[in-house]
């Protein structure tokens, strides 16, 4: 113990002089628009991910409180044993019937279902292919899928991808895989070229649509219809997701795909055989939010008119700011320290946005990074832009 609380010590105390220490701001009201942060009222939320304003929708809530009082608070096992409950089921069929795709099934997390998910896909000998800004999840779950060739491909960059698959030609499976929307960059993966370059070296295409589901595409069912592909056949093989963000923000994952597919991960997915199953308060909440998305698709329109007001915006105020559908929009400062004390800046002026910094994303590639929600209001989003321009003018 002393070895460990000496180690501990000296890294934190680093961080405290570097004025990299993350702080944790604590929340006093549901995610919304506005909330109550360290005790303060109607602080303006541009760092979550409530892309379409479900985390606390009536609905949602009403629903999440059916499924406790129908299920009880959880499954008290795991799915094969005694937890898959109706809800579950009826989930995991709202969400291939909405994507498209042949079948789901629903993890405790996106986390779990990337983890989850690339163990089984691949045997001895078989190679994994990531964009080098993937998710930290797709790094993990390939780290786990340790019998499999990994390589890794500079971000985006379709010539890259393509030496890497000529490198693994002999591999009798590959798997490229792509977040769908990138977590810190805000940009759409290229699905079309991923797709072409997946068909031509016989290769199986996954999405980790987190930051995508509910975001893109006329009805939000994410990056897949942004860039105009079906889900399975000369599209997205496989998509990865959460129901942490748009999809009403609470817990939850998935993994959409073929039904053998589905059914092997039943057989096989460690997450799935032995940690417990999705509590249903959540899954019944998560449907819900699927339903009200498919309902009010004017909600993905709103998100599109605040992202392309925003960006705008910044952009007029003179940061650079790529055009680009996401809710993701960061706006580079380089520095860690100085990126923390630009979000502490905005916090004071009643803005909350987060800085980003070593080692969420590279040294000296520090970052405040921008969410936007389809329940901000106009005033609300000219109320930041005013803030970011006193920024600007520091
Ligand atoms: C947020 C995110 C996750 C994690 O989702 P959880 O459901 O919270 O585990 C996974 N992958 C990507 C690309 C993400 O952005």
């Amino acid at each position: 113990m002393n070895i460990l609380h000496k180690r501990f010590a000296d890294t934190l105390e680093g961080l405290h002089a570097a004025g990299t220490y993350k702080r944790l701001r604590t929340i006093a009201a549901p995610m919304a628009a506005t909330t109550r942060v360290d005790g303060v009222d109607e602080i303006l939320v541009f760092c979550s991910n409530n892309y379409l304003g479900l985390a606390n929708h009536p609905k949602v809530l009403e629903a999440a409180e059916a499924g406790l009082r129908r299920y009880g608070a959880g499954t008290a096992s795991v799915r094969f044993i005694c937890g898959t409950f109706e809800c579950h089921v009826a989930l995991e069929e709202k969400v291939a019937d909405f994507l498209g795709a042949p079948a789901a099934l629903s993890f405790t997390s996106c986390w779990n279902a990337n983890e989850g998910l690339l163990p089984v896909l691949v045997e001895d000998g078989d190679a994994i292919v990531s964009d080098a800004n993937n998710h930290a999840s797709i790094i993990d779950a390939g780290r786990l899928a340790a019998q499999a060739t990994r390589k890794v491909f500079a971000h985006q960059d379709m010539a890259a991808l393509e030496q890497a698959l000529v490198a693994v030609a002999e591999s009798e499976l590959k798997i490229v895989i792509s977040d769908g929307v990138f977590s810190m960059e805000g940009d759409v993966a290229q699905l079309s070229e991923l797709s072409s370059l997946c068909q031509r070296h016989g290769a199986i295409l996954v999405v980790d649509d987190s930051h995508g589901t509910g975001v893109l595409g006329a009805h939000g069912r994410g990056s897949a219809e942004h860039c105009g592909l079906p889900i399975g056949a000369q599209g997205v093989d496989i998509v990865t997701s959460t129901f942490g963000k748009a999809l009403g923000g609470g817990n939850g994952g998935f993994v959409a795909g073929p039904v053998e597919l589905i059914d092997m991960l039943v057989q096989r997915s460690r997450p799935h055989l032995f940690s417990n199953a999705l509590a249903p308060p959540l899954a019944c909440a998560a449907h819900e939010a699927i339903c009200i998305l498919e309902q009010e698709p004017e909600r993905v329109a709103r998100l599109h008119a605040n992202v392309h007001t925003m960006r705008k915006g910044l952009r007029e105020i003179g940061y650079d700011v790529v055009d680009s559908p996401t809710g993701i929009i960061p706006i580079m400062i380089g520095d860690t320290a100085e990126a923390i004390r630009l979000s502490d800046r905005l916090l004071d002026m009643g803005i909350f946005v987060v800085g980003f910094g070593f080692p969420v994303v590279p040294e000296g590639a520090a970052r405040l990074r921008v969410q936007m929600s389809s329940e901000h209001s106009a005033a609300q989003i000219e109320r930041t832009l005013d803030a970011f321009q006193t920024l600007h003018g520091r």
